[in-house]
């Protein structure tokens, strides 16, 4: 039956356009952490399709609000009120302090929507001509032209240009070089408290909360993305929350509709006003469909409390981890993360530390050459996090 896997192979890359270096794993079936594939084997989820799947896979009542709702209403445009928008709205503001939602269809059209609010908002409420925004070396904000241009890692932009004006990125966590960046076309900084595809890299805490000061101070936008790190993740709702402040706006994807695709830009009522009837729009944001599934996300992680699960069970994963660096000091060259956005960087690169684990069954990402990242459903049992933690020590002992 390995045949099933190979032929599919060659069907995927005689067919679709070769923009993934796809691992070698094709999923039939997954349920809460476990993933199972074509010959029905089964693997340890640590990886949630990209931090998406944060209720674990087919997650029952969200299961059951796609289920009704499809037989209900799936679409009907944004020309019309519709129930199950206003509902998830009001859930998802109720999770911080900002005043407006605005729903779209991925990561990188909420930072679109996030660039283009900046944009109007300090020309047509500030009256000031300012455009540009900062970002932070490392980061990653998208695939669309604005937002991989926003994006600090080159390998994104190549062959891509000419590339939009109106983006600096300076050094991560240097705070006086944002200072100097600053200049009368400012118009904001955007920023991830936690780079996710950066290699898991928290900023300091001084550092956010010197930003978010000098933001107010300068009279720019402070937005944060949290599309990676957002919906309970870290161990707080949002990430930004560890570190006490309130960003203008912010924009979230990934785990919003536990896979169905959906983003969301949010901002205060203030920096709202920057748009108006017709200046932003998108035909599938927001529909009854992908509302009600997000709404029933939304419901599970408040009702359970899924961001404390994801704070004790991330504390307990870190004692694994940070034992394992003690025994294997000269593989593991450090820990870092927040809740159950983990990243273990090894001392090489890890291709074939993954590769391993793979074939142990037990599905999580590379990225930067050196850093496992590991970011498992929040409801993910214990136990697969001691299974998995006692196999890369397997794995790196036979080193
Ligand atoms: C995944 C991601 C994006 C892009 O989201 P898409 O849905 O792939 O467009 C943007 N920012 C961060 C931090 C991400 O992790």
């Amino acid at each position: 039956m390995a045949d099933a896997f190979s032929a599919l192979r060659a069907r995927d890359e005689a067919s679709v356009m070769r923009t993934y270096g796809r691992y070698p794993l094709a999923v039939s079936r997954a349920q809460g952490s476990r993933l199972f594939d074509l010959d029905g084997r089964e693997y340890v989820d640590l990886l949630a399709g990209i931090a998406v799947c944060n209720l674990g896979h087919c997650h029952p009542e969200v299961t059951e609000a796609i289920r009704r709702q499809a037989g209900e209403l799936v679409h009907v445009s944004n020309l019309f009120f519709q129930r199950e928008q206003v509902e998830l709205a009001e859930r998802l503001l109720a999770t911080c302090h900002c005043g407006k939602a605005f729903f779209c269809n991925s990561g990188a059209e909420a930072n679109e929507g996030a660039i283009k609010l900046a944009r109007r908002f300090m020309r047509e409420v500030r009256g000031r001509e300012a455009y540009e925004i900062i970002t932070l070396s490392g980061s990653f904000h998208g695939r669309t032209l604005a937002t991989l241009t926003a994006t600090g890692q080159d390998k994104i932009k190549h062959g891509f240009a000419p590339l939009p004006e109106g983006f600096v990125t300076v050094p991560w966590g240097d705070l006086d070089a944002v200072r100097s960046a600053i200049r009368p076309e400012t118009a904001g900084v955007l920023i991830e408290v936690i780079q996710g595809e950066g290699g898991v890299n928290p900023l300091p805490r001084d550092y956010v909360s010197g930003l978010a000061a000098l933001c107010r101070e300068r009279g720019i936008l402070f937005m944060i993305d949290e599309i990676q790190s957002g919906m309970c993740r870290t161990g707080k709702f949002w990430a930004f929350q560890h570190y006490g402040v309130t960003p203008d706006m912010f924009t979230c994807a990934k785990a919003l509709a536990n896979g169905l695709p959906m983003g969301a830009l949010l901002a205060t009522d203030e920096v709202a006003a920057g748009f108006v009837p017709g200046s932003h729009a998108t035909t599938f944001g927001g529909t009854p469909l992908v509302s009600a599934a997000a709404a029933t996300v939304l419901e599970v992680m408040v009702r359970e409390r899924i961001d404390d699960r994801a704070k004790r069970v991330g504390d307990y994963a870190w004692g694994l981890f940070t034992d394992l660096r003690q025994t294997y000091p000269d593989k593991i060259a450090g820990v870092r993360g927040m809740g159950l956005m983990i990243g273990i960087e090894l001392a090489f690169p890890g291709q074939a530390v993954w590769r391993e684990l793979l074939d142990r069954g037990f599905v999580l990402n590379l990225t930067q050459e050196r850093v496992l990242r590991l970011l498992p459903p929040l409801t993910i049992p214990r136990e697969d996090l001691a299974r998995f933690a006692s196999a890369l020590g397997a794995v790196l002992g036979a080193l």
